[in-house]
């Protein structure tokens, strides 16, 4: 993209000053919890967020992107908008869409059944292809969300050992719409907590290595609590406009 008109010019002006003032913000998050800023890393949101403006975040210096849809994801691979990034899926897959996404994306954050599992196992050994996932937990047992709830995990940790191509690396939460700062910070210690007890279970096949959560409202407080991974759209991208895509 070339930029060439002043609106171009300030969109881009206030992306640069967004990424810059949430840098700062995660690197002063991890100086509080005494943690490396290595240690935390920034996934950038980047739904409703056309091809173009995709490259120019690249660009001013971010480097990993995830689609919370399989369709919007494919239209804007197929542009060319995260060449030379990491790619996640952080939104729920269904397992008919799943070959759309299987060997083709750094990190699924959002698996949250056996049976996508194998069959993404099944889409890996077809392509000659591995797939690293997180697994989606609903702790607190929300109605109106996906994810697996804590009771369903053992089950499935038990069952990666047979996966050969699929492989866990973590966990991903998002916790309820809360303006109180203070239960979100109770639920990241959940889900830390709950990372921790698995990973010292020794799984066949699962690692926990990854911790995704936090969000633009809450990500100073998920690193706080031991997220390795932070997900954040409106601190870099401004509020998203549903209306002009007419999607989700
Ligand atoms: C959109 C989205 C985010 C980012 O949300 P913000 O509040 O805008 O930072 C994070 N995770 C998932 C799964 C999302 O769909």
């Amino acid at each position: 993209m070339t930029v060439n008109t002043a609106a171009d010019e300030n969109a881009a002006l206030e992306l640069r000053e967004n990424i810059d003032r949430a840098e700062e913000r995660i690197r002063l998050a991890c100086e509080r919890a005494g943690r490396r800023r290595e240690e935390v890393k920034l996934v950038a949101a980047s739904k409703l967020n056309g091809s173009e403006r995709i490259r120019l975040a690249h660009r001013l210096g971010l480097n990993v992107f995830g689609e919370n849809r399989v369709q919007e994801l494919c239209e804007k691979r197929e542009q060319g908008a995260y060449e030379g990034c990491e790619l996640h899926l952080i939104g729920h897959l269904q397992r008919n869409k799943a070959r759309f996404v299987a060997g083709q994306v750094a990190l699924i954050e959002s698996a949250d059944s056996l049976e996508l599992l194998r069959e993404l196992e099944k889409l890996c050994a077809k392509n000659g292809s591995t797939q690293d996932v997180l697994l989606e937990v609903n702790l607190l047992g929300e109605e109106s969300k996906t994810g697996l709830a804590p009771a369903a995990l053992p089950r499935l940790l038990e069952a990666a050992g047979d996966f050969s191509r699929v492989h866990i690396r973590g966990l991903m939460g998002i916790p309820p719409k809360s303006e109180n700062t203070l239960e979100n910070r109770r639920y990241f210690a959940r889900m830390h907590q709950l990372f921790i007890d698995i990973s010292e279970k020794k799984y066949d096949n699962v690692q926990m290595a990854e911790l995704s959560m936090g969000m633009s409202a809450d990500f100073e407080d998920a690193i706080a609590e031991g997220a390795t991974l932070v997900r954040l759209g409106t601190a870099l991208f401004g509020a998203r406009d549903y209306g002009t895509l007419g999607c989700i």
